[in-house]
């Protein structure tokens, strides 16, 4: 049972523990024990979003992101716990996990609806909100060096958000996600993910809906696309990486990426906050399992993005949509890396070097690393 403990840093962000341990919690709720004593100044005012008429996208312009901490050294890390000479993001001696507003925001703190007819020129205000997941206390690692205990909290926080900021006004999508490794844009080593709730439903996210709700209207809203995948991949078994009780993870026909999985629950649910219990906890075994697949084969960790899909916050197309992760990696060999060039970059034309069936094989055969981040594997809560 997680217990949740929200508080505020001294700018006025909404900063929340997630605790699995009773006397951890304690220590939380205390507010002399974990109040902000930094003074920040006000939080300034919202980015804008510009509406790109030849597209339909919308762009965000946070040119206030430019001064954010970029690879701080251990001792000035802002997600460490606060130390009487660094005092940190976390205003607590330690904790589990903790989620709190990100201070270079995208989008927000001011929340509410975009122009619902935009055109050419449109401008308006960045609402919607980011938030910054830490994973851990220990500086180093990342989803993968978590204790299974530990990686079953921060389900629980991405399950919590998504329900709460799914409720905020003017949030469309909901999306959890981690980049890991400094090759793909990491600004910070400590072990965290990022929650972006848009005032939009982003691009991929809208046309995977729309296909969605397509197959789902044409069968009579008996089966949804997701499901007839899984069930063609289980069935076939040649993508196919771990199958589980409740989720199965397995290489998409059509990958883009050199390596990319697709980690798929049994029973449609629209987000994390659908799932259950019992599907928790299996999400997280075979989560860890999956992270650990992917870094056999290099002597480094690999790379990736991991960016769970979830149903938009819309009528029309949550009955069709089906929460899934979407892992990938852009790592071609060892010390080899897939960029976006033209065709992906310009034309949204993806040219993948290797095959599915290949990478399913190789992901398959994989002995599980532990963990290669230097620090001790499937830490507990002492
Ligand atoms: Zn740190």
């Amino acid at each position: 049972m997680t217990s949740i403990t929200p508080t505020r840093l001294s700018d006025g962000r909404e900063l929340i523990y997630f605790d699995a341990h009773e006397d951890s919690a304690a220590r939380h709720r205390d507010p002399a024990a974990s109040r902000d004593t930094r003074g920040l100044p006000p939080r300034g005012p919202a980015g804008t979003a510009r509406f790109d008429a030849l597209s339909g996208e919308w762009v965000a312009v946070a040119a206030h992101r430019q001064s954010r901490t970029h690879l701080p050294p251990a001792d000035q890390c802002p997600l460490c716990p606060t130390t009487p000479a660094n005092l940190s993001e976390i205003p607590a001696t330690d904790y589990e996990v903790v989620v709190f507003e990100n201070r270079f925001s995208s989008f927000g703190p001011d929340l509410g609806a975009l122009p619902e007819t935009p055109g050419w020129g449109t401008t308006a205000t960045a609402s919607g909100r980011c938030e910054v997941v830490a994973f851990d206390s220990a500086h180093e690692g990342s989803f993968g060096s978590l204790s299974p205990e530990r990686a079953r909290t921060v389900i629980d926080a991405w399950a919590h958000r998504t329900e709460a900021l799914s409720a905020m006004p003017g949030i469309k999508q909901v999306f959890c996600f981690e980049n890991r490794g400094a090759d793909i844009g990491v600004t910070l080593l400590h072990p965290h993910g990022q929650i972006y709730a848009y005032p939009f439903i982003p691009p991929r996210a809208a046309t995977l809906a729309a296909r969605a709700a397509a197959f789902f209207d044409a069968s009579g809203g008996r089966q949804t696309l997701m499901g007839h995948a899984l069930a063609a991949e289980r069935s076939s078994g040649d993508r196919m990486v771990i199958e589980g009780k409740h989720f199965s993870a397995f290489v998409p026909f059509a990958a883009r990426w050199p390596v990319e999985v697709h980690l798929v629950p049994h029973r449609q649910v629209a987000d994390l906050a659908g799932l259950s219990d019992e599907e928790r906890n299996e999400l997280t075994t075979v989560y860890l399992e999956l992270l650990g697949r992917l870094d056999a084969p290099y002597p480094t960790p690999t790379p990736y993005i991991a960016a769970w899909q979830q149903a938009p916050i819309d009528d029309e197309l949550r009955p069709a949509s089906y929460l899934h992760l979407q892992l990938t990696s852009p790592r071609r060999a060892a010390d080899k890396l897939k960029f976006l060039a033209g065709s992906e970059a310009a034309m949204g034309a993806f040219i993948n070097d290797t095959t599915p069936e290949s990478v399913a094989d190789a992901l398959r055969r994989a002995t599980p690393t532990e963990n290669v981040s230097g620090v001790p594997a499937r830490k507990d809560h002492p």
